[in-house]
């Protein structure tokens, strides 16, 4: 048997990147993963990929920004499997300038999605979760949310905010004895879309930025011990293990998966 088998999981922000590798993952290990996002045709096709592989995976699109497309998403849920064991909160925007820069709507904009987002999964998610006899909750922050960085003071103001967050509603939920954990995941540099906002990809029109794969490779070479850039399926092996019943005793935790880069 897989090491979520039966579980049904619910990854936010699953059409792309880190998300998409969670969702492959978890449903290589026997969960139903219900993938939402706002970007509907990779969803889909992200869907038929894992059902082609012999998984079992479904797409709704969600905007993780809105509480009533949460009460939606879980109710929905519900209705077609009566329970949830897993959220991965892992939908998330990164947008890079100086803070004398940065317009207040995009400090909120990724204050909504990044941690908003996170907040109104939880809300939503752990009376289900608890019907379901418990469950397990991963929160998506980043070494960005444990140091800071020049021109993301908000991007790491969420991640950070997100990092506490989670050890607050592991303790909410511990003290409730309704068998939820909930633990952070910490990613360091990954190759994926994300970086296109954070660092530009050289595509006239955008500020003439240079492109992510020359930049992710020069910090790469300045910053993480290991040498390599990571992967999403290298979050996703930590996210299944946080989603399994292997880590049991593990609630409150921050899994930082980052070839060192947090640590020089
Ligand atoms: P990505 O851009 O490939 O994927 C993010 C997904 O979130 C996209 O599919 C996007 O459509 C979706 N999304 C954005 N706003 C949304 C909203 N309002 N509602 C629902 N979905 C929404 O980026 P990624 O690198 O895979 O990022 C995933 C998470 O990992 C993010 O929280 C990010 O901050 C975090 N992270 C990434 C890295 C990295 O190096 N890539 C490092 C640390 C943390």
């Amino acid at each position: 048997a897989g090491r979520v088998e039966g579980k049904v999981a619910l990854v936010t922000g699953g059409s792309s990147g880190i998300g998409r590798g969670c969702a492959e993952r978890l449903a290589q290990e026997g969960a139903h993963v219900v993938v939402t996002d706002l970007q509907d045709d990779k969803g889909a096709a992200l869907v038929a990929g894992i059902e082609g592989a012999g998984g079992k995976a479904s797409y709704l699109h969600h905007d993780v920004t809105s509480e009533q497309a949460w009460i939606d998403t879980v109710a929905a849920v519900k209705a077609k499997h009566g329970r949830l064991d897993i959220l991965v909160n892992n939908a998330g925007i990164g947008l890079s300038g100086s803070v004398l820069e940065m317009s207040l709507t995009d400090f909120q904009r990724q204050t909504a999605v990044n941690l908003d987002g996170v907040f109104l999964g939880s809300k939503h998610s752990i009376p289900l979760m608890r019907q379901s006899g418990g469950g397990s909750i991963i929160n998506m922050s980043s070494v960005a949310g444990l140091k800071g960085a020049a021109i993301l003071a908000g991007y790491c103001a969420t991640k950070g905010a997100v990092r506490l967050f989670t050890k607050s509603v592991a303790l909410e939920c511990a003290a409730a004895k309704d068998g939820i954990r909930v633990n952070s995941v910490h990613p360091g540099i990954i190759e994926t879309p994300i970086w296109d906002t954070i660092v530009g990809t050289g595509e006239p029109g955008d500020n003439a930025r240079p492109p992510r794969g020359p930049v992710l490779d020069a910090m790469t070479a300045d910053g993480v011990p290991l040498g390599v850039k990571g992967y999403p399926e290298d979050i996703a092996n930590g996210v299944l293990w946080l989603a399994s019943d292997e880590s049991r005793y593990v609630t409150g935790a921050e899994l930082v998966i980052d070839g060192g880069f947090s640590v020089k």
